[in-house]
């Protein structure tokens, strides 16, 4: 079993097209939806695992680029430098897991690894580059 967690990314053209049942159905692959921030006409994200034999993982990535979505695998750990961090709170406006969140009585923001999926999100929005990702 070939098991792997992607980022697929929406245009406001793709945003409604039926793929995960799809790939389901015509690639017989197993998926889990780790998160979905689906925004109608909008640029939408979505967090899948997806396991299958490897042959129709391939195949089921290759209809979802003809399709024109775009799909990032995440390969990266994602570390934050405490050192950096300002607690500003911008991060988990775009975490889709809430990996990152605010401990409400000091404000703090608190980052999971273990919630972590890898999608790096958090390193643009980060103003002063605390979210990074190891290679
Ligand atoms: S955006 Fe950057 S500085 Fe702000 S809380 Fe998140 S990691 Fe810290
Ligand atoms: S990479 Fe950043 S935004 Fe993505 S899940 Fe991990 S902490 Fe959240």
């Amino acid at each position: 079993m070939y098991t792997q967690k992607i980022v697929l990314r929406f245009s406001k053209k793709t945003w409604d097209k039926p793929i995960v049942y799809r790939l389901a159905k015509e690639y017989d692959l197993v998926f889990n939806i780790l998160k979905a921030s689906i925004f109608p006409k909008q640029e939408s994200v979505m967090i899948l695992e997806l396991s299958g034999t490897e042959e129709n993982y391939h195949r089921g990535i290759e209809y979802l680029m003809n399709k024109g979505i775009t799909v990032e695998p995440i390969e990266h750990d994602i570390e934050r430098d405490d050192t950096t961090c300002i607690h500003c709170g911008a991060c988990t406006a775009v975490c889709p897991t809430e990996a990152l969140s605010i401990k409400r009585e000091t404000m703090e923001v608190l980052f999971s690894t273990e919630m972590c999926v890898g999608c790096e999100l958090c390193i643009k929005a980060c103003p002063v580059r605390a979210m990074k990702a190891s290679f």
